[in-house]
């Protein structure tokens, strides 16, 4: 960029060389200027393999989205479990309704994320246990915490990048 874009030229958001404001195509960079393409921006990000900010963010976005349908599953299954332990699908559909909400508020889906992900902590102790392996519960447990977190906040970042579209 030696000078300031004028009215007939934009800045490309993924490459920041100027180019044509009507262009729909970088001819510096290839990226696909037009707007709400996520699916084809992370298709080329994949192919290229050469993620730049933007394209980590863009696969960073299909991640979560992947997160977001994992735990909106497990939200079913322990709003279900909730439902049937308590004998009342209302029990169960205000529980799902709450974690869903929970999720769309960051300080409160933290919360949950380390709650769950302490869930999944001490449901991986319990398989290790059920082989009877200290060194499998450690590990699972391990696993079943970080990933359990990890996956949670994900999912919240997800939830939050919807609201904010
Ligand atoms: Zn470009």
């Amino acid at each position: 960029m030696t000078e300031q874009a004028s009215g007939q030229d934009k800045q490309c958001p993924y490459c920041a060389e100027t180019i044509k404001a009507a262009a729909i195509r970088c001819r510096f960079c290839q990226s696909d200027l037009r707007a709400s393409n996520r699916e084809g921006t992370a298709a080329e990000g994949r192919s290229l393999g050469s993620p730049g900010p933007v394209r980590a963010g863009v696969v960073n976005a299909r991640l979560n989205e992947q997160s977001a349908n994992v735990v909106i599953g497990e939200f079913v299954l322990i709003s279900v479990a909730i439902g049937l332990w308590a004998g009342s699908w209302l029990a169960g559909g205000g529980t799902l309704l709450a974690l869903m909400c929970l999720m769309a508020i960051p300080a409160l889906s933290r919360v949950l994320a380390v709650l769950l992900g302490i869930g999944w902590g001490a449901a991986g102790v319990a398989i290790g246990q059920f082989f009877g392996s200290t060194g499998a519960s450690i590990v699972l447990g391990i696993i079943g915490l970080l990933g359990g977190i990890g996956g949670h906040l994900n999912a919240a970042q997800y939830v939050r990048d919807l609201g904010s579209e």
